[in-house]
């Protein structure tokens, strides 16, 4: 059974086709710049060199037929033609308090993610549109949306409700939603599935890092806290984004600055490792700055290393203790150094490291000590995988 995943943004499309015999990736790529000049298409199908062009794309319902065209191709195709595909699965970044789990599309779930579009104002339209060019293009063919925010609407209130007047969340549902929840969900499974114990016996903290990031305590299965809040800007500090910040300092940049708009970028765009280290928003670029002696670089790095570290500190006390903590994204992924900076001190705590083992990137691996009370571990995550697989659940359900 074939899926299509489709991760559509304001002016780009990711997409994944999968055989779900055997869970393999056939071809997957990206259309980047829709609705502006210049825009592209890269194309990869599994075991040959990737094909970039340069197509117009006026709007998304332009791309996924492209994208459908060429999934169909002789050539770079992968299907013999569209009704080999089962159903197509759309990541939704919001789905407020509303959508606690993946669904099949109906015309109610389409109203609920529309009714949802005040709070994720850049996001829920730009996936919304390529749901719709979906429904266009592909009639009779199921789809299924995947939120962001789902796997944490376990969170109790004392986790999700704001210090400030409670009307806020009332009137305007101002609480701490998460994101990246289809991540943090998968790896804390993965992970009681790679040590052989049942999710429910488990106290893990997932720390998905890469230009965006969070961290995640997950008691029994369930999201009990989460960095993320009511935007993807709290937390640890990220590629761009701030991190946590005293609301005094919003207060100052709204003086200095004078406008939402200019101090949401502010802190959504110029600050976190690129604000701090003034070199790069990328880690790499920021560890390299760091060992050639630049000192902002590696005081970004140090913020970095000490957020993660209080946060593991915090849910750990939180939990009542931690059994397993799990690193992914691009730098829980691969930066090896980072992960060793992380987990340095913390034997206090039970965590202690094997530094050969840890030396290692993109791949499932152990890197705790035997002898560590703590299980420490890196698990790839594997979002659009996910996505297929709730789409096939939900599309053969609904059958
Ligand atoms: P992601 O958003 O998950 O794709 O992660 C992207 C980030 O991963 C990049 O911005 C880098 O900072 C980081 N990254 C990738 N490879 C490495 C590496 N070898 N060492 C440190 N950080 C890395």
């Amino acid at each position: 059974m074939k899926i299509l995943v489709l991760n559509c943004g304001s002016s780009s499309l990711k997409y994944q086709l999968i055989e779900m015999d055997g869970e393999k990736v056939m071809a997957k790529g990206l259309v980047e710049r829709i609705g502006i000049e210049g825009s592209r298409i890269k194309h990869t199908k599994t075991g040959m060199d990737a094909i970039t062009r340069e197509v117009p794309f006026p709007n998304h319902t332009a791309a996924i037929k492209y994208v459908l065209d060429i999934l169909v191709d002789a050539e770079y195709g992968v299907l013999k033609n569209l009704n080999e595909l089962y159903a197509t699965g759309h990541r939704i970044v919001h789905g407020g308090e509303k959508f606690t789990k993946s669904v099949l599309v109906t015309p109610e779930v389409v109203k609920g993610i529309e009714e949802v579009i005040p709070l994720a104002p850049l996001h829920n339209p730009a996936n919304l549109q390529g749901l719709k060019a979906a429904m266009e293009v592909l009639p009779g063919k199921p789809n299924v949306v995947v939120f962001d925010t789902a796997f944490h609407q376990t969170m109790p209130p004392k986790a999700f409700v704001y210090g400030i007047d409670y009307k806020y969340y009332e009137e305007n549902r101002v609480r701490r939603y998460g994101f990246h929840g289809t991540s943090h969900g998968y790896v804390a499974k993965r992970a009681a599935e790679i040590l052989g114990k049942d999710i429910k016996d488990l106290k893990i903290i997932t720390c998905h890092l890469g230009n965006g990031s969070s961290i995640t305590a997950v008691d029994g299965g369930k999201s009990v806290d989460t960095s993320f809040g009511y935007g993807t800007a709290e937390g640890i500090l990220m590629g761009t984004r701030s991190g946590n910040l005293d609301p005094s300092v919003m207060i100052f940049l709204m003086e200095q600055l004078g406008t939402a708009q200019k101090v949401s970028d502010e802190v959504h765009k110029k600050a976190g490792l690129l604000g701090v280290s003034g070199v790069s928003s990328d880690l790499r670029d920021v560890e390299e700055a760091a060992e050639k002696g630049n000192a902002r670089a590696k005081l970004a790095e140090e913020i970095l290393i000490n957020g993660v570290k209080k946060y593991i500190g915090s849910y750990a006390a939180e939990m009542g203790g931690v059994d397993v903590i799990v690193f992914t994204a691009g730098i829980g992924e691969n930066g090896i150094g980072f992960r060793k900076a992380v987990c340095e001190n913390m034997e206090y705590m039970g965590i202690k490291i094997d530094a050969e083992k840890n030396n290692c990137r993109g791949k499932e691996v152990i890197f705790s000590t035997p002898d560590s009370r703590v299980t420490v571990m890196v698990v790839p995550t594997d979002e659009e995988m996910v996505i297929a697989r709730d789409t096939l659940r939900c599309a053969s359900e609904a059958k």
